[in-house]
């Protein structure tokens, strides 16, 4: 069963990836290894890496340190359950969170996976305040072209629209739903356009548990950036009209935005906030769920005196031991700098971009580069190209779309840019 051809088939009619069909006719690349900001392809073709596993493998793959660390957690144990028993790596690991992260979070919920992290935010939301004698606060006020997983209860902050909640009506709770912050970032924001979140608060607060937001980018949703204006004052106002406020940090987290956390942008300290793929480099899946002591406390000391949520894997010692050193790697490293010239490459790389006519809008953001065009693109004709240019850069929707590794140097970020001005060029009217 090790012929390539027959590993392709069993990959064609037995494995569904993200997103997608499995009778799908989409192009699909077989990675053998990867290094650095390199694909190795199993027909032996190198891809630059534009797309870091998903905002995830920031200091590029196979890194030595990480592999280290992991090598060594290994020989000491992979797993433990966590009922009961715990283990030096998560307790250092909750040790620099607390430290690193805005400063009235002073504990963590470990999971396994972003959308796992969101759940367990809306459901310490509503035990939160159940506990105080609120239970009938229950629902969320999410914004629109927000992204925050595919479980249940995430999907339900998510979009109406690109959420697909038509497909699960009725299995979906009713949230409630507000524009999409307009302002771009790096621009004040009028009070105006805080006025349809006011209006729901003065209305409907005593039915709201919190308020969830990506804070500063939104990602898949739509690859947005939005004024720190605004999530200052959308504090603000949970704080006048006792909402709690969720940050969902899963894609902002660890530095890509400029700040360690995008929170900062606005020096603003949520009541909840969720981490997950860059939390271990892309490493392995470990997600997080920090909340302040008087979260903690509340469900703590309230019925039913425990937080109802516990997965198998969780605080998996071996992820944690990859996320403390993908951590301390990070802040040992000139990692502002780094940020700082991928934002400057990436401005001036895909600049070219804004004199296409179907192009609509080129924004750059910290670590973030997104193209946007007028209409979707067709992914069996784009992908190919990207690849034949030797980058990996997949697009969704009318967005193409870069987030490199922190460690891509100059002269590969050169290549991925005008990989994808080329690329774009001869798009297809
Ligand atoms: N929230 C945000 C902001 C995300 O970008 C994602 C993943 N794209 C998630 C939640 C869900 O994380 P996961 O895919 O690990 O479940």
């Amino acid at each position: 069963m090790d012929s390539l051809e027959e590993l392709r088939h069993i990959d064609q009619t037995a494995i569904w990836h993200p997103y997608s069909a499995m009778s799908s006719d989409l192009p699909m690349y077989h990675v053998e290894s990867a290094k650095g900001v390199r694909l190795k392809l199993s027909d032996g073709r190198e891809l630059i890496d534009g797309m870091a596993s998903w905002w995830s493998v920031i200091h590029g793959y196979n890194h030595p340190t990480i592999n280290q660390a992991l090598v060594e957690q290994l020989q000491k144990m992979a797993h433990v359950m966590f009922g009961g028993l715990t283990h030096t790596p998560a307790i250092k690991l909750t040790a620099e969170l607390i430290a690193i992260t805005p400063r009235s979070l002073e504990a963590v919920f470990y999971s396994d996976s972003g959308s796992v992290a969101v759940e367990v935010a809306l459901k310490m939301a509503i035990q939160y305040w159940s506990a105080k004698g609120q239970p009938q606060r229950r629902r969320f006020i999410s914004l629109q072209s927000a992204y925050h997983g595919d479980t249940f209860g995430a999907m339900s902050v998510c979009d109406p629209i690109t959420g697909m909640h038509h497909l699960f009506k009725d299995m979906l709770a009713a949230q409630f739903f507000i524009d999409q912050p307009r302002t771009r970032f790096g621009t004040p924001c009028s009070g105006d356009e805080l006025q349809p979140l006011k209006r729901l608060l003065r209305k409907h607060a005593n039915q709201i548990a919190a308020l969830i937001v990506e804070p500063i980018v939104q990602g898949a949703g739509g690859m947005w950036f939005y004024s720190a204006d605004y999530l200052k004052q959308a504090r603000a106002l949970c704080d006048e009209y006792n909402v709690l406020l969720i940050c969902d940090e899963i894609a902002t987290g660890f530095g890509r935005t400029g700040k360690l956390f995008a929170c900062e942008h606005a020096a603003i300290s949520p009541d909840i906030l969720c981490l997950g793929k860059a939390l271990t480099g892309g490493y392995v899946s470990l997600a997080a769920t920090l909340m302040t002591k008087e979260v903690c406390q509340t469900i703590d000391n309230n019925a039913p005196g425990m937080f109802m949520h516990g997965p198998t894997f969780m605080a998996n010692p071996l992820a944690c031991t990859v996320a403390l050193s993908s951590i301390k790697l990070l802040l040992g490293s000139n990692w502002q700098e780094n940020i700082q010239r991928l934002q400057r490459q990436l401005q001036q790389g895909l600049s070219p971009c804004r004199d296409f006519t179907h192009v609509a809008d080129v924004r750059v953001l910290g670590g973030i580069g997104v193209v946007e065009l007028t209409k979707s693109v067709d992914m069996k004709w784009i992908i190919p190209r990207f690849v034949a240019a030797g980058v990996w850069v997949r697009p969704f929707g009318k967005l193409v779309y870069v987030m490199p590794p922190y460690v891509m140097d100059d002269s590969d970020l050169s290549t991925l840019t005008k990989a994808i001005v080329t690329v774009l060029k001869s798009l297809p009217k």
